[in-house]
Formats: C-alpha cells, sequence, structure tokens
C-alpha cells in the first residue's frame, strides 16, 4: 500500500538546515577529500603494487603531488607498519617539522604520537610513532645505535635530488642494508626526472614516475643585469601586488638576513599605499623561524588580500604552499664551499643551477596558470650550470668520516658513494680526525673518538666537551656548546638602539674575556634570573634562542652522562675552560700580524676578527676561532684569546707537524698520513 500525500513542500526550510548540516562535512573527511585530489592518489595502488612487488624503488613525482605526505600513509593503510616504523628523511628541518605536522593532521591524531619528526636537538615522537620524518642527518646518526635499523620497516629517501651530504652517505648505507634486510623497503623519491642515476646506483631498481599537475607558466627576465637583487625582487612583488590579478607571489630569497630586509622594506612601502590597494600579507619561512610561525604561511589567503611568501630555496621542493601564481626568483642562493687544500669553508651567496631555477619556477603553476619573474637575463641563465654540485663534492667532511668509522666503515675509499667525494677532502678530514686523536696512526677510531661520535656536534665541538673532563668544566663547556649551536641569534640589535644594545652586550666582554666566555656569561646571567625572560628584553638577548640553548644544553648533558663524563663545574677558572675549548679548536687558531690582522696556522692565511666580537678592539696576539666567515674579508667569528703554550702543550704533535711543514717536509708528513 501506498499513501499519498498531496501539496508536498520541498522548500522545507528545517528540513533543508537539517541536509546541509549533515552535509557540511567535518574537518577530518575534507582533508580526507583533498587526500584523493592529489595527483599521487590515481596511481596509489600501482605505487603499492610496484613497491610489494621490488624491494627498490626509485619515485619520481613532481612537487607538491603528493609523495613526501600520502607515501607514508598509503603504507600505513597498507600494513606496512605492523612490521615496523616507516621512516622518511628530509634534508631540512623545517620541512621534516612541516611535513610531519600536516600528516599528522590529515591522519586526526597529535603529532608526536602516531605521527612524529625527530630533528637535531628535537625529538617529538613517542613509543606509539609509526610514520617518522627527520632530516637525513638525524638517520644517519640512528646507524651509530641501531646498525641494521630493525625498528623500521620502509625507509624513504626523499628529496633524494637534493644531493645533501647525509642523503649522499645514506645512500651507500641503506643500500647495504637493504641486501643483509631483505624484508626492508627502500624507497628512493625525488622531484626531478633524472632518476636513471638513482636506479642505477641500486642496482638498477624500477623508477615509478607519474604525472604532476602543470598549467602554464610565463617567464619574464630581466632586460639589463639588476645591480641589487632585493631592490628589484621588492619592486617586482609592489609591480605584482598594484598591477596584476589576484595570486599570490612567492620570492626566492638566499636567508634569514635577506627575508628580514624585505619584510621590513615592504610594510614600510605598503603603509604609503592608500586603502585602494588589497592588503599585503607577508609571510616569511626560514630555518629558524618558530614552528607557531611557520604555520601561517599555509593558512588560505583571507578573500581580497593578497600573500607573498619570503622563503629561502626550502620551498623549491620540500614545501608546497598553495595558491602561489607568481613567483619572483632572483637567481641567488647561499651555497657551502670548501677548499680541500686550504681547509676553508665558507657560505656564499652563489648563482643557482637551472634546475633549481626550474623548480623555482614550477611553483608559479600548481593550482592555475602562473608568471615566474626572474631578476636576471635570458643570457644569464643560460649561462648556468645544470645542475648544483652535490655536497659532498664541496664541504668539509670530518663529521661523516667520524660517523663512518664509527659505524665500523674503515676503509673510506672503498665505500659505496655515488659520486666520491675527492682524495683531498677524505685526507683533509682523516687529518683533522686524527689530530683531535680521535683516530689513531693507523686510521682507527679511538676510544676518545668513539666518545665524540656520540654528540652530534662538528668533531672540534665535540672534542671541546670530552675533554672538559680533563679540565672539570664539563658543565661550563656544555653551556658555552649549546650557545654556539644555537648560531648567531643570541643578541638582537634594533636599529634605533643599536648604542643600548652594543652596551649591553659588552658587559658580558668585560675583562676581555673573549667570546666564548662572554656567551657563558650571558647564559649563566639568564639562569641566575631564573631563566627571566624580562631579563632578556633588557639586555637585548633573543628569548627563544636562549630556551633552545638551555633545551639542547639539558640534550648534552644526558649525552655527558652517556660517555661517562662527570658534571663538573670550575666557574672561576677561566684559564681551564679555555684550554678545553682549545683542545678542541686549536686546528682553529690564528696569529696577529704586524698590520693588525691575523694569519691563521693551517692553512696560512689572512683572517680578522669580526667586528660582532668583544676581542675586535683588542687584537690579543693569539686567538682561536669557532668559524671563518668569508664576506668581503675572510672573518674569525667567536674568537677567544690563547696562549701559545697551550698549543704547544694541548696539540704538540699537530703543532709541530706544522712547524715541520713551514721548514719545507710537508710533502713527508703527507706521505705519513696517506696510510690513513
Ligand atoms: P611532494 O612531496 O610530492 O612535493 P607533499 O606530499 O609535500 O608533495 O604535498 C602534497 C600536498 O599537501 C601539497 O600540495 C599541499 O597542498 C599539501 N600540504 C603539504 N604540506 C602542507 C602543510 N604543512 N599545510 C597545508 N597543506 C600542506
Ligand atoms: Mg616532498
Amino acid at each position: 500500500k501506498t499513501s499519498v500525500v498531496d501539496g508536498y513542500n520541498t522548500d522545507n526550510e528545517e528540513v533543508s538546515k537539517l541536509l546541509e548540516k549533515s552535509k557540511a562535512k567535518s574537518a577530518l573527511e575534507r582533508l580526507q577529500e583533498e587526500r584523493k585530489s592529489l595527483p599521487i592518489y590515481s596511481y596509489r595502488d600501482e605505487l603499492l603494487q610496484a613497491i610489494q612487488d621490488y624491494q627498490v624503488v626509485v619515485i619520481v613525482g613532481e612537487t607538491g603531488s603528493g609523495k613526501t605526505t600520502q607515501i607514508p600513509q598509503y603504507l600505513h593503510e597498507a600494513g606496512y607498519t605492523k612490521r615496523g616504523k616507516i621512516g622518511c628523511t628530509q634534508p631540512r628541518r623545517v620541512a621534516a617539522m612541516s611535513v610531519a605536522a600536516r600528516v599528522s593532521h590529515e591522519m586526526g591524531v597529535k603529532l608526536g604520537h602516531e605521527v612524529g619528526y625527530s630533528i637535531r636537538f628535537e625529538d617529538c615522537t613517542s613509543e606509539k610513532t609509526v610514520l617518522k620524518y627527520m632530516t637525513d642527518g638525524m638517520l644517519l646518526r640512528e646507524f651509530l645505535a641501531e646498525p641494521d635499523l630493525e625498528s623500521y620497516s620502509v625507509l624513504m629517501v626523499d628529496e633524494a635530488h637534493e644531493r645533501t651530504l647525509s642523503t649522499d652517505i645514506l645512500f651507500g648505507l641503506v643500500k647495504d642494508v637493504a641486501r643483509s634486510r631483505p624484508d626492508l623497503k627502500l624507497l628512493i623519491s625525488s622531484a626531478t626526472l633524472d632518476a636513471e642515476k638513482f636506479s642505477d646506483f641500486f642496482d638498477s631498481a624500477p623508477i615509478f614516475s607519474f604525472p604532476g599537475r602543470r598549467y602554464p607558466i610565463e617567464i619574464n627576465y630581466t632586460k639589463a643585469p639588476e645591480a641589487d637583487y632585493l631592490d628589484a625582487a621588492i619592486f617586482t612583488v609592489l609591480h605584482i601586488h598594484v598591477k596584476e590579478e589576484p595570486g599570490d607571489i612567492f620570492v626566492f630569497l638566499t636567508g634569514q638576513e635577506e627575508i628580514e630586509t624585505v619584510e621590513e622594506n615592504l610594510k614600510h612601502r605598503t603603509k604609503g599605499l592608500g586603502t585602494k590597494i588589497a592588503e599585503l600579507i607577508i609571510c616569511p619561512i626560514y630555518a629558524n623561524l618558530p614552528i607557531e610561525l611557520q604555520s601561517k604561511i599555509f593558512e588560505p589567503t583571507p578573500e581580497g588580500a593578497r600573500k607573498v611568501v619570503l622563503a629561502t630555496n626550502i620551498a623549491e621542493t620540500s614545501l608546497t604552499i598553495d595558491g602561489i601564481k607568481y613567483v619572483i626568483d632572483p637567481g641567488f642562493c647561499k651555497m657551502k664551499s670548501y677548499n680541500p687544500r686550504t681547509g676553508m669553508e665558507s657560505l656564499l651567496v652563489a648563482p643557482i643551477s637551472k634546475a633549481s631555477a626550474n623548480q623555482r619556477k614550477g611553483r608559479a603553476g600548481r593550482t592555475g596558470p602562473g608568471k615566474c619573474f626572474r631578476l636576471y637575463t635570458v643570457c644569464s641563465y643560460n649561462d648556468l650550470e645544470d645542475n648544483t654540485t652535490p655536497e659532498i663534492k664541496r664541504t668539509n667532511l670530518a663529521n661523516v668520516v667520524l660517523i663512518l668509522k664509527s659505524l665500523g666503515i674503515h676503509d673510506l675509499l672503498k665505500f659505496d658513494f655515488m659520486d666520491s667525494p675527492t682524495p683531498e677532502a677524505l685526507m683533509e678530514a682523516l687529518e683533522l680526525l686524527f689530530s683531535l686523536n680521535a683516530l689513531n696512526e693507523r686510521g682507527e677510531l679511538t676510544m676518545l673518538g668513539r666518545r665524540m661520535a656520540e654528540f652530534p656536534l662538528d668533531p672540534m665541538l665535540s672534542k671541546a666537551i670530552v675533554a672538559s673532563d680533563k679540565y672539570k668544566c664539563s658543565d661550563e663547556m656544555i653551556s658555552i656548546a649549546a650557545m654556539l649551536s644555537v648560531g648567531n641569534s643570541i643578541f638582537y640589535r634594533p636599529k634605533d638602539k643599536q648604542v643600548h644594545a652594543d652596551n649591553a652586550r659588552m658587559n658580558f666582554h668585560s675583562g676581555n674575556v673573549g667570546d666564548h666566555i662572554a656567551l657563558l656569561n650571558v647564559y649563566n646571567s639568564w639562569k641566575e634570573t631564573g631563566y627571566s625572560t624580562q631579563w632578556c628584553y633588557e639586555n637585548y638577548v633573543q628569548v627563544r634562542s636562549m630556551k633552545r640553548a638551555r633545551d639542547i644544553r639539558d640534550q648534552l648533558e644526558g649525552l655527558l652522562e652517556r660517555v661517562g663524563i662527570e658534571l663538573t663545574s670550575n666557574a672561576n677558572d677561566l684559564e681551564s675552560i679555555k684550554k678545553a675549548i682549545t683542545s678542541g679548536f686549536f686546528p682553529h687558531s690564528a696569529r696577529l700580524q704586524t698590520n693588525g690582522s691575523y694569519r691563521t696556522v693551517k692553512p696560512p692565511q689572512a683572517a680578522h676578527i669580526h667586528p660582532s666580537s668583544g676581542l675586535a678592539q683588542v687584537l690579543p696576539r693569539w686567538v682561536l676561532y669557532h668559524e671563518l666567515v668569508l664576506t668581503t674579508k675572510a672573518y674569525m667569528r667567536q674568537v677567544t684569546e690563547l696562549k701559545r703554550e697551550w698549543l704547544v702543550d694541548i696539540a704538540p704533535h699537530w703543532y709541530q707537524l706544522k712547524d715541520a711543514e713551514d721548514s719545507g717536509t710537508k710533502k713527508k708528513s703527507r706521505g705519513e698520513m696517506k696510510r690513513l
């Protein structure tokens, strides 16, 4: 029986409202839909099949297509995490954190529970963690604790095209582990098409490549070379903002300083534009930006406004921001370069490669047609190198050599490198570790070297910490090491209060104690106030950096215990603290010249004390430095006075070796080292 109702009203407001409500999806459901709209989604089953069929798969897909966020989830859904964790490496800290946050969001779990991340000095994982995003450097260190990576069922070496030093070393190590562990799945993923090289290296592993979404992009070059690319970038942002249709802007800059300059400048200039022009939301992103500010760049731009993202090349391939229509590419990035003959490492602003330029351009065409403004000429573009030289060819290798030696890999020349480092660079690293007594004459790891390897620090700094045991000042040394690890962001110097800021800073230097002790003074003063934020404001010290230093220090304290070093304090004996520092940093010593400049001992070359140093006006006869930076001149940063006797006493072998070199027997000592 059917009953009939006449005059049924399909326009019932109440019912429509109810229907609307049920249609309004939960945020989680919406995220699930977004996941399904990613290019990789249509290849999900095929990809899982390939991973099931082969132990190693090389995966190629465009930036933003879903490799990093989706593949680990697919594997989790397919049950791989029942056998062990899925690890996914990223060359950059920010990417590891941001991607982990996104994936935990998509899975509706708390960050640090099922999905977590691990970066140096910050472990945001737990017993529950099955999807672990981490920096490549962290996975490298995990080999020390777990050489066969038994707790992992899948390893994804992501952003393989970046070819960072750690990623390159990982290639050799994971290849070896995969041979002894047939159950381990290995994925090598990359955003660029030249995957043959990866495939060849991994014994002709299959390449799984899938198309991304690409919209046409118009490229604009400048007519003539730009004298000042920052000015040109600022001009172009404003030009787009005023003249071009809606859509967000992306500017590639080389570092935090440049980003802050451009940010300030844009804020200032947009103030004068009046109310007729839409709001310009400025979003900076760089490695040291705190995580709570990082999420801002992913927030959708409000109607009627325009967002401009100022980023380092972190966003070239490792982060995707939706809604970008305009890319401004000045054509530069900061690049490490290393000269093994002189042992000098420098961070220089250098032209990017064609591959980078094209990745950058690609950021403009992900969600619709876009425009790329290259702030250089077509000719300059044609002159760019095709690809960036892998980092292994242009960096100091001491750190990874120490790790490899700790893993029992003695013959480094036989290590399975995708691209071998130069023999000079390897020799230089071996010599340094030998002079620090981390290796013996036969090139074997010493007890000291084993302890040094426990610290996720540069070998010279690790050595200073281990040596502080002898000088009974491990307490002070780990504070100094923590402060140095934070980088050059302890003090700030607002433009309108530079004199005050400088005075405050010089207070920590009284007695010309040197920059290392000054950093210790800052830390201890802050600690005495009960870690007061107010104190930081009053002293022009960055609270955030100090908190990070405290975190790092806590971890170093834990590591001291692990290597069996007692926490001892010798605060009043500055000489002992300086000797402990010298034990690690004697290879970075320099002597004053008659003309007021310095000459480093090894390699002999001119250097100057950085103007920010407390010793810049003091000019002691002998100094050691934390790092040498090359700008207009070679500048020594973080400088402390030392006595020549200490060198003779602490590093007799090294110091005599150098004396010998001066008298022309360099070849012989080199020859001796060859046995390493
Ligand atoms: P790929 O690794 O292939 O470059 P991802 O997996 O990183 O791609 O990104 C896939 C998509 O996920 C991006 O296009 C973007 O829409 C989204 N996404 C990634 N990270 C975030 C984030 N932190 N916040 C918001 N959306 C994100
Ligand atoms: Mg990715």
